[in-house]
């Protein structure tokens, strides 16, 4: 994988047979500034997964107390400690949530990398891309490793950014898929997603056909950045 052509030649293609998994040839995100992250406070209606106080809904992987930890307010991704999740699944949701990527991103190549997994298994991509380029569907936003956001929408390292998604998890009739996962997002307020349906579960490098599932805990990814996030809640969708 070389620098000015991030991707790999030899991962497997996409369903659509386009492009593969990180296809160093697909075209990159458009950059778009935003007029800065949406914030937006809960709704009467929202259950609150963190607002500063405590990490009374959420796990570590292994159904134990979370490792990351709470400063000024701000939920902090406790390096290595492995990623956290919800304790209640959320399934089809509109959530809302700000993060940012570490000031300093130091000489990283791909600094800042977290991410959010919708009914554990979906990742839309957090990484700090606003001078650095990956692989189209690594960028922030991303489907991960499968659809591209449709547009670049980070801000500069260290500032607060945010993601509101509507997500309907994929229906099963037994070991059937009925019909596959299916989001819509905004990242800063600029639409990266609309009525999108993700192949499978999302992977590095590799493609994976749906499983069967019900709904599931939202999972925050730790990839070894110290990423900070606050003001998540969701409302359950009818
Ligand atoms: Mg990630």
């Amino acid at each position: 994988m070389s620098e000015e052509r991030p991707g790999f030649d030899d991962t497997p293609w996409l369903p659509t047979g386009e492009y593969r998994v990180h296809d160093p040839d697909r075209p990159h995100p458009t950059k778009v500034d935003p007029a800065g992250p949406v914030t937006i406070e809960p709704p009467a209606d929202a259950t609150v997964l963190f607002d500063g106080s405590d990490l009374d809904s959420w796990e570590s992987e292994d159904g134990g107390e979370p490792t990351w930890t709470i400063e000024d307010g701000d939920l902090v991704v406790e390096p290595k400690t492995g990623d956290i999740r919800t304790t209640e699944p959320l399934g089809d949701c509109q959530l809302h949530l700000e993060w940012a990527t570490p000031a300093d991103p130091g000489d990283a190549r791909y600094p800042g990398n977290s991410g959010v997994f919708m009914s554990d298994r979906y990742e839309l991509q957090i990484l700090d891309c606003w001078e650095k380029t990956i692989y189209a569907d690594g960028y922030t936003g991303a489907v991960y490793g499968q659809h591209p956001p449709g547009v670049n929408a980070c801000l500069p390292p260290g500032a607060w950014e945010s993601f509101d998604i509507v997500w309907h998890d994929p229906v099963f009739d037994g070991e059937e898929l009925v019909s596959p996962a299916a989001l819509t997002a905004f990242h800063n307020g600029l639409l990266i997603h609309e009525n999108v349906e993700p192949f499978g579960p999302t992977h590095y490098q590799t493609q994976q056909d749906y499983e069967p599932h019900g709904p599931a805990p939202l999972r925050l990814q730790d990839h070894s950045d110290p990423v900070r996030f606050r003001n998540i809640w969701y409302r359950p969708l009818e």
